[in-house]
């Protein structure tokens, strides 16, 4: 299973006259080392934006949200749907 780090849009690429990724900053990012050990890190997103590593944060809790940003959601195949009780 792929885990997924989960990245905060850095404000200096929304902050000019761009406002519209202002409401879906959270992009995912795909974490070679545990996300806690990428805490701070200026990484890639799988869709393509860079980002700051939040690593309190997890893509899991994240990505169904509407903050989620959709490419990422997308390409690591989170549904929008918040996930209903998971078994195991
Ligand atoms: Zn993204």
């Amino acid at each position: 299973m792929e885990s997924y780090a989960v990245g905060f849009a850095r404000p200096d690429r929304w902050s000019r006259g761009h406002p519209a990724e202002d409401g879906r900053p959270w992009h995912a990012v795909e974490a070679h080392r545990p996300p806690n050990e990428l805490d701070g890190e200026v990484e890639l997103a799988v869709c393509g934006a860079i980002v700051q590593v939040w690593g309190s944060q997890q893509w899991e809790r994240v990505g169904p949200g509407r903050t989620a940003c959709p490419d990422c959601r997308r390409l690591t195949g989170t549904a929008l749907t918040p996930p209903l009780s998971r078994a195991g």
